[in-house]
């Protein structure tokens, strides 16, 4: 009989005080029936509310609380790496702070990691107290991702799940600085299996990610995953070009046949202005790459942190 396997649990908290005692309390009453050595690693993503105070009376209560601040908001994607790195148990199960991924069904998780499976993702079958406006654009999102890129993002997949040491390890050596989180744990492969489950409404607050953040956040996934919108730009200017080619040969033709007064300035002006377009948007997406190619050759550290209460 091999010795009790570890399991660390990794939350991503920004301003989040007003969810976590219910959040922790809910946590605990399932890891104690768990059958495995548990704790619980809080990453306090530069909340600016009284989070880290929060966590750290949960910590001295409960010794299983381990806590990581980092030094100001880097954004959930990288609160959730930071997490990930300082986790040396066998496995690692991502679950965010509002309760909207009920840790009532983490016994599941891990039960199938236990059958052999190295990930164990959550996918979401309803989405109580969301929009219809945020499933069609995540429905959509997930439509032109998987269009777009070689690495298909499991659809109504979010950061709900557990990666076994083996994932861990293999995450821990993509250091790249722009991260689309549900594209890397794909991208490394292994033996995944989804797990349904309903998503709840919020514990308490709002939720922290805008139309304008899930957009951006759109963006990175496709630019990092995909380079298909650099080669629709180069397919988008070669038929412009094509077309254009064709009518002005019509034009020439039209004059030496008939002889051609001079005219058109409304088609001239629409040309112009069309061709101005098309090169722009194609200029701006080589602008997304490169800027994104910028961030990446700086090599700058992913995140800070500030505190930590982590074991030894
Ligand atoms: N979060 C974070 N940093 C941020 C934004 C969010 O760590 O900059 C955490 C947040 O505390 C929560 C999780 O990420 O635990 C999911 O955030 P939220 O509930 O706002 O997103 P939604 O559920 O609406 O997708
Ligand atoms: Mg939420």
């Amino acid at each position: 009989m091999p010795s009790r396997q570890t399991l660390t649990i990794v939350i991503a908290a920004f301003n989040e005080e007003a969810s976590l005692p219910e959040m922790h309390r809910r946590l605990r009453a399932v890891l104690d029936g768990l059958d495995a050595d548990t704790s619980v690693l809080y990453v306090d993503d530069g909340s600016r509310d009284g989070t880290w105070q929060v966590l750290q009376s949960l910590a001295s209560d409960d010794p299983r609380v381990q806590l990581l601040r980092l030094a100001r908001n880097f954004g959930k994607e990288l609160a959730l790496t930071a997490g990930l790195d300082h986790v040396d148990a066998d496995a690692a199960l991502v679950i965010d702070a509002d309760g909207q991924d009920p840790p009532e069904l983490i016994p599941q998780f891990v039960a199938r990691w236990r059958e052999g499976f190295d990930v164990v993702y959550g996918t979401r079958t309803q989405r109580d107290g969301e929009s219809w406006l945020k499933r069609f654009t995540a429905a959509a999102f997930y439509r032109v991702m998987s269009r777009l890129s070689h690495t298909p993002i499991p659809p109504d997949t979010g950061d709900f799940r557990l990666m076994s040491r083996p994932v861990l390890d293999a995450l821990r050596q993509l250091r790249e600085r722009q991260r689309f989180m549900k594209g890397l744990f794909t991208w490394v492969g292994f033996r995944q299996v989804s797990l349904p489950y309903q998503r709840a409404p919020r514990l308490a607050g709002g939720s922290k990610f805008n139309y304008w953040r899930l957009w951006n956040l759109a963006l990175e996934g496709i630019t990092s995953f995909s380079t298909v919108p650099l080669r629709l730009a180069t397919y988008v200017g070669l038929l412009t070009a094509l077309g254009a080619f064709g009518w002005g040969l019509w034009i020439v033709a039209r004059t030496v046949l008939w002889g051609d007064p001079v005219e058109g300035w409304p088609s001239l002006m629409t040309v112009v202005l069309f061709l101005g377009g098309i090169q722009l948007v194609a200029l701006g997406i080589v602008g997304e790459y490169l800027g994104r190619l910028y961030l990446e050759v700086k090599q700058r550290p992913l995140y800070l942190v500030s505190e930590a209460k982590l074991p030894r």
